[in-house]
């Protein structure tokens, strides 16, 4: 694929698959999967981590706030550096939330001179269907069996129990969702990666392997 080890930014709105396929990724090339979510919660649990770090992380998730950028940069640099001594490359997976920390990253990347090794990728979803396909879908109290669709009778096929929507999938949190991590807010991080010519989207409509071997071409 490359000379060298490639660090992949992996972008796309929620449902997108977006972090299904950066397992995939990881799984099949023996790359490390990295998400500024898992970091946060492994920095949380370790037992010798350091006081300050400790400190923002505990405060941001209370107050249930972001972490500061010092904080990411200092997970997520730290992180990377060590994956690619252990792994066959790396796939950020939801790290980049804004277009001055692409700029912090590529600094970062510059200096360790792995710019080269870098490609951004975003999943591309019609993001009006997937709001209604999230907003439509039913789960089971009981047993937790999915309904992608609404369904005549609001008792579960599989279990007799009752078939509700989560509340994560009301149709006025999922627009919430889509208003703070979809395409709109992401445009400037897509341009900033555009503008360095190492952005490919990746029309995601499609099934999970489908959507695979397109991320598996556009980085060949
Ligand atoms: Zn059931």
């Amino acid at each position: 694929m490359y000379h060298a080890k490639p660090i992949v930014i992996l972008m796309g709105p929620p449902g997108s698959g977006k972090g299904t396929q950066a397992k995939h990724l990881a799984v099949l090339y023996k790359w490390k999967h990295l998400s500024t979510g898992d970091l946060l919660r492994a920095l949380l649990q370790a037992k010798d981590s350091d006081p300050e770090e400790l400190k923002e992380a505990q405060t941001s998730t209370a107050e249930g706030h972001l972490s500061a950028d010092w904080l990411i940069f200092r997970l997520a640099f730290r992180a990377i550096k060590e994956a690619l001594e252990t792994h066959g490359g790396v796939v950020l997976d939801g790290a980049i939330r804004n277009a001055s920390q692409a700029a912090e990253f590529e600094k970062f990347f510059r200096v360790e001179h792995l710019w080269e090794q870098v490609r951004a990728l975003y999943l591309e979803v019609n993001e009006e269907e997937l709001i209604r396909r999230i907003s439509s879908r039913r789960v089971c109290e009981s047993c937790a069996a999915i309904y992608p669709e609404r369904v005549n009778s609001d008792i579960c096929l599989v279990c007799g129990g009752k078939i509700v929507q989560r509340a994560d999938d009301a149709p006025e949190v999922v627009r919430a969702r889509f208003k703070t991590q979809g395409r709109s807010v992401q445009q400037p991080i897509i341009d900033f990666f555009a503008e360095k010519n190492i952005l490919r989207i990746i029309e995601a409509d499609a099934l999970e392997d489908v959507v695979f071997r397109r991320i598996q071409e556009a980085l060949e």
